[in-house]
């Protein structure tokens, strides 16, 4: 852990996180909150009939004295402007986050790019704000990954479209237009973009993120079988802990990489097998080869468009990555991977989300 992250806050106005009752954002509120700092959290509704989709965030210790909640939607212009007044540190993680949209331009483009310039705009007009901490992804650094290219936060990903990774094209858009805005505008403040990888542990909220969906899909059989598919994780406590860095750390430049280690599928589902998830209905069939490979690819058609074009562009490939920039510069270090997945599946349970396996 770095020096800088026992220092006392380092603005004594709220830090204002976009989307906060988001599973990331949750964590980052949480954080912000038991490190001393006001917190002001946008979400896109307070009615009433809303309220149980932020009693998570009213719940946080200190929430009723730190944390104050207002609305704003990514999609209304001018709609951030009350949340970031008087703000020093902005964190934008709001974007929607979905393999299957309906519609991807409007679903997932149009939120994620204006959204981000919209934030934008209200963080100059405001005049106060020092640094702004961007949410990216991974998905805005590659597309596929390619098993002899070790990826750094020099690589771009240059090959999503509407039709191919809608979601990945997203981030990839609304980052460009995050350093297009800095470079064009000079509005004052910097800005600090995390690229986490898939997101995994303990959620503060009911709701399901994507990410850990996925180990619920691999307990009750919807995989066919092992596909040769791996994937790089990063707990939420630490991508959260990489947000609060990023302010802390007034050197903080550029882009962050926030992966843990890649592990394949074949390796998950025997951990999970040897850590009392035997009894659920974890794939046995190898698909995990050449034959494995083809078959897996021709039968992503038949999948929703949007995991079909996942299977397609993943199935095969291990990715690597350099995620000593965060380390070294931040001052974060991974929680053990192994925690982290045990750590997902007992929250899991905990939701009531998995049930006892059926005899
Ligand atoms: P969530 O779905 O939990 O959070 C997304 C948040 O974005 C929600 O708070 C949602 O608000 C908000 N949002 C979506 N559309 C709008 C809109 N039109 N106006 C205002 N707010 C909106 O997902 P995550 O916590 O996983 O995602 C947070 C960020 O992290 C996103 O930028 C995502 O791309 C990024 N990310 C996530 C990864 C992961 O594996 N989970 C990996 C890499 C990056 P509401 O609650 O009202 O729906």
């Amino acid at each position: 852990m770095s020096a800088s992250h026992h220092s006392a806050p380092v603005t004594s106005a709220p830090v204002c996180v976009t989307g906060s009752a988001g599973y990331i954002a949750s964590h980052v509120v949480a954080q912000l909150l038991a490190r001393g700092y006001c917190v002001r959290g946008t979400v896109r509704s307070l009615r009433k009939e809303k309220e149980k989709d932020i009693a998570h965030l009213r719940a946080l210790p200190d929430a009723d004295t730190h944390l104050e909640l207002v609305e704003a939607d990514l999609m209304k212009p001018g709609s951030f402007d009350g949340a970031v007044a008087g703000c020093e540190y902005v964190m934008h993680t709001a974007s929607p986050y979905m393999l299957n949209a309906q519609d991807p331009q409007k679903d997932l483009v149009d939120p994620a790019v204006q959204g981000t310039r919209t934030v934008l705009e209200s963080c100059k007009k405001a005049g106060s704000v020092r640094r702004v901490v961007l949410t990216s992804s991974m998905a805005a650094i590659t597309d596929e990954p390619e098993s002899d290219h070790v990826l750094t936060e020099a690589d771009w990903n240059t090959k999503s479209t509407l039709e191919r990774n809608a979601y990945y094209l997203s981030k990839t858009l609304a980052e460009k237009a995050g350093w297009r805005f800095i470079e064009e505008e000079k509005p004052g403040f910097d800005l600090v973009v995390i690229n986490p990888f898939l997101v995994i542990g303990p959620s503060l909220s009911a709701a399901i993120n994507t990410s850990p969906q996925m180990f619920l899909d691999l307990l009750v059989g919807a995989y066919p079988g092992i596909m040769n598919l791996a994937w790089g994780f990063v707990d939420v406590r630490d991508v959260a802990r990489a947000h609060v860095l990023a302010i802390e750390t007034q050197a903080a430049h550029g882009r962050y990489i926030c992966a843990n280690t890649a592990i394949t599928m074949r390796e998950l589902v025997e951990l999970l097998r040897a850590s009392g998830y035997e009894g659920y209905k974890l794939p046995n069939l190898g698909l995990d080869c050449g034959v494995g490979d083809y078959v897996v690819k021709l039968s992503s058609y038949l999948q929703p468009k949007g995991i079909g074009s996942y299977l397609r562009t993943h199935v095969g490939r291990v990715p690597r990555f350099d995620h000593s920039k965060i380390q070294r510069e931040l001052g974060l270090s991974f929680l053990p991977l192994k925690q982290s997945i045990l750590d997902t599946l007992a929250d899991l349970k905990t939701w009531g989300h998995i049930a006892p396996p059926k005899a």
